[in-house]
């Protein structure tokens, strides 16, 4: 995880498919460089990331694959 973006706030994220939910989140997982569920920093240029929805005026929120294809 980014030490320097651990600030916990709410966001309304909307996910992929058009609902809106609240959720707490770093400010590293609201900018899409952690994932929303297990805070894995995601590098820059691999494809390791899945976007999963969207905060209005903040950006992408992604999810590293293993979280985004659950169990493996
Ligand atoms: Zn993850």
């Amino acid at each position: 995880m980014i030490s320097g973006k651990q600030t916990v706030s709410s966001y309304v994220v909307m996910l992929d498919g058009g609902s809106l939910e609240t959720m707490e989140l770093t400010a590293a997982q609201a900018e899409g460089l952690e994932c929303l569920t297990c805070k894995a920093q995601f590098a820059t240029d691999a494809g390791d990331s899945q976007p999963v929805g969207r905060i209005p005026s903040v950006g992408s929120v992604f999810q590293c694959i293993e979280c985004v294809g659950g169990v493996r």
